[in-house]
């Protein structure tokens, strides 16, 4: 009998993945998914826990799914399973059970193969929990399982988690765990199986993506470049593009991919978080504003229209008007396409959060603000210089209006243009009329690799 699924997903495209391999695992448990919680048999949060805003979210959603699991039992006898996955998962598990304990099962970033196991486990008539949070030795990559359902034209696949830098301000060591790298052989045969099943472009996604180091099953180690050469090589996959990276782990291999893999999108998220040295050496980056700047020209000398895009943290803990001032400076001489910006959010656990130094939230803010407003109008400038180019648009989905279409220009820019369904899953060329702020809007020119 089929059973409905529903996943709430926060945070980053790495929960994204791993939403839909959880559908993939209750696939064969007869679960398929729905797009709302209503009538869901089982309802899953998967959770980010990278700010305090994105946590707390977590336990409000569960207070809505009590009055939802409990509205099922008392008037129609049903049952409905609730799970929490992902970071708050894996760094609240305890906690979760405490406040919300109608909450069936924990199950942490590094564990969620095991669903089925955990399901068989519960009894929510004696409220028998089941958690998992371990860092288990098996690999979840391993046991996930090879089918899964079509994922669209464009698909994310995870090749890295967990990271070793151990940033002053950041939980990922301690919720994703250490580093570790996919074999080459199975990241490969993931991207077929994708291609297979209709999708054009691949996302490669890593907490640290660029430090990814794959076994290639013949005694070395391929580096991030080396795999986006091999993914290169599969017929049908016309985008490649990696996500995130960090700029210490650029290396030349990698750098020379966006000069000579024509599938490599003109596009990097490239995040430093702060324009002064200073601050960069107190978040424990490990590098200067110049090593970015430096691997910039050489990303610029081999590839010159590419996109730059960043994460920028105001108010870490004692951030001076002149490291601020150093952020816009820096901002300012990169030039970017688009980027993220957050107040810093001390995170239980991460060596800043105890920092005396903490900056005021009102200074923050008021950061928060200038910044975003240098971002936003470099963001439109940046739209508005790519009217009249004629480029290829990945046709995604359906737009917002009547007969609209949306698709991704190889900038990563929001296109909205007249078309029809049918043209889903194609790259064709589009004249872009006019850059918006957040989108820009294009006209059909002529079609190129019709599917
Ligand atoms: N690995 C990436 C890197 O090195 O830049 C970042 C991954 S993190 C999941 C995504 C972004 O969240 C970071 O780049 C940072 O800007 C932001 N972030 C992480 N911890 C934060 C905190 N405690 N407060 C505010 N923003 C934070
Ligand atoms: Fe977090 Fe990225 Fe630093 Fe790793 S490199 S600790 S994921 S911010």
């Amino acid at each position: 009998m089929t059973k409905k699924l529903y996943i709430k997903t926060y945070g980053c495209q790495m929960n994204v993945y791993d939403s839909d391999r959880m559908t993939d695992v209750l696939a064969p448990l007869g679960y398929s998914p729905i797009e709302t919680p209503d009538g869901a048999d089982m309802v899953i949060l998967n959770t980010c826990h990278i700010r305090e805003k994105a946590s707390e979210k977590v336990f409000s959603e569960l207070g809505r799914l009590r009055m939802m699991k409990e509205k099922a039992r008392d008037q129609q006898g049903r049952a409905v399973t609730i799970a929490v996955a992902g970071c708050v998962a894996q760094a609240e598990g305890a906690e979760i059970t405490r406040r919300a304990p109608w909450v069936d099962i924990v199950v942490g970033p590094q564990t969620y193969h095991r669903l089925p196991e955990l399901i068989a486990e519960i009894d929510p008539s004696v409220r028998k929990r089941a958690i998992d949070t371990d860092f288990p030795q098996e690999v979840k990559f391993d046991l996930l399982p090879e089918e899964h359902a079509p994922r669209g034209p464009a698909a994310f696949l995870s090749v890295q988690e967990g990271c070793d830098k151990f940033c002053a301000f950041c939980v990922v060591p301690y919720t994703r765990g250490a580093e570790y790298s996919r074999p080459a052989a199975n990241v490969l045969a993931e991207a077929r199986r994708l291609v297979g099943s209709g999708t054009r472009e691949i996302t490669l996604l890593g907490q640290n993506v660029n430090a990814y180091h794959g076994d290639d099953g013949h005694g070395s180690v391929w580096s991030l470049g080396r795999l986006i050469h091999a993914l290169a090589e599969i017929d049908g996959l016309e985008r490649i593009r990696y996500t995130t990276s960090h700029p210490l782990d650029m290396d030349d291999e990698l750098i020379a991919a966006h000069g000579n893999v024509p599938q490599l999108m003109p596009y990097l998220h490239l995040p430093i978080q702060s324009g002064s040295d200073r601050v960069l050496d107190a978040m424990n980056r490990r590098h200067s504003k110049d090593v970015y700047f430096d691997v910039i020209d050489k990303l610029r000398h081999v590839r010159p229209d590419i996109a730059m895009s960043g994460d920028f943290i105001v108010g870490f803990p004692g951030e001076s008007d002149q490291d601020f001032a150093d952020t816009l400076a820096l901002i300012d001489k990169v030039g970017y396409a688009s980027a993220y910006s957050f107040k810093y959010s001390p995170r239980p656990g991460t060596p800043a959060s105890v920092s005396d130094l903490q900056v005021p939230e009102a200074v923050k803010a008021d950061r928060l603000e200038a910044l975003q407003q240098l971002l936003n109008a470099q963001q439109f400038a940046f739209n508005k210089k790519t009217e009249g180019m004629r480029l290829d648009i990945l046709v995604e989905r359906v737009g917002g209006r009547a007969g609209q279409m949306a698709g991704r220009s190889p900038f990563m820019q929001a296109v909205n243009f007249a078309g029809s369904e049918d043209q889903i899953g194609q790259i064709i060329a589009c004249d872009i009329i006019e850059g918006r702020q957040n989108s820009v809007t294009a006209e059909i020119t002529s079609m190129k690799g019709a599917a």
